[in-house]
């Protein structure tokens, strides 16, 4: 569904990726793991295009990535993007953070956009919370709603870029508990995580980073119980 091919990323003279090759397929869950500065969200931003590549191809469902306008906008809502920051529209209630997109992009009409909206909150768990101002939530609740309204777009795909650093530990295991529902729902995603528990049960594949590249690409359980590069297991010695 979102393939990468010899992708590299250039600020000014600085690397941040180097020639990475990566397929997400269809219905994949692919977590994207490796030490800070490694490149993890210059990566996801590109596939958002967030950031134009130095070099390289990335196609979306086939397509290469629209360049702006109206099909970028297209990308954006197919390929859903949850930040460590939530992003939410401060001065609009959870249930308008989630329709605002819908109507806006996908020209869906009010009422059905609320509808949706209404039951997309409910299965982040937040019934009861939809009139709710962001400042007046959790941050876990926020993450939610965030997700909440990445769904409402009907992305074919969702990217995660550490989507609970910025929690408290209390909190964290709900945001996890909706991703997992996701997977288990099919959904493909590409999450950058901290939360190795999350990486090695949910995830199909695990993909490890350093200093721009893609070092391995594995199963979890092999990856966690038996790496193949030196780099891969200093770094799991730190976070383990
Ligand atoms: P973290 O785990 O800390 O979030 P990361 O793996 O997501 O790290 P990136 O944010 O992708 O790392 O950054 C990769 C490298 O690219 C870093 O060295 C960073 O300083 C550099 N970089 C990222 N964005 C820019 C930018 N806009 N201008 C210059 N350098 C940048
Ligand atoms: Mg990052």
């Amino acid at each position: 569904l979102i393939s990468v091919r010899g992708v590299s990323k250039l600020f000014g003279d600085f690397a941040a990726l180097k020639d990475i090759d990566l397929d997400i397929h269809r219905g994949e869950v692919v977590a994207l793991i490796g030490a800070s500065g490694s490149g993890k969200s210059t990566l996801c931003r590109c596939i958002n295009r967030l950031e134009t590549v130095s070099d390289g191809v990335i196609t979306v469902d086939g397509r290469p990535l629209p360049e702006e306008g109206r099909e970028l906008a297209r990308l954006r809502s197919e390929v859903g993007m949850v930040f460590q920051s939530f992003n939410l529209f401060p001065h609009l209630r959870a249930v308008e953070n989630v329709t605002l997109g819908p109507m806006k992009v996908r020209g869906v009409p009010k009422a059905e956009a609320r509808a949706e909206a209404m039951e997309l909150l409910a299965r982040v768990g937040l019934q009861g919370k939809e009139h709710s101002l962001p400042a007046q939530l959790s941050g876990g609740q926020q993450q939610r709603v965030a997700i909440a309204r990445a769904l409402a777009m009907h992305p074919k795909a969702m990217l995660f870029d550490e989507p609970t650093s910025a929690l408290d530990p209390e909190v964290i295991k709900e945001v996890l508990d909706v991703m997992t529902e996701l997977a288990e729902a099919g959904m493909t995603m590409l999450v950058v995580t901290h939360e190795m528990g999350f990486a090695r049960h949910v995830c199909d594949r695990v993909v490890f980073m350093d200093s721009g590249e893609i070092v391995e690409s594995a199963e979890p359980e092999a990856f966690f119980t038996a790496p193949r590069s030196q780099r891969a297991k200093d770094f799991l010695g730190k976070v383990l």
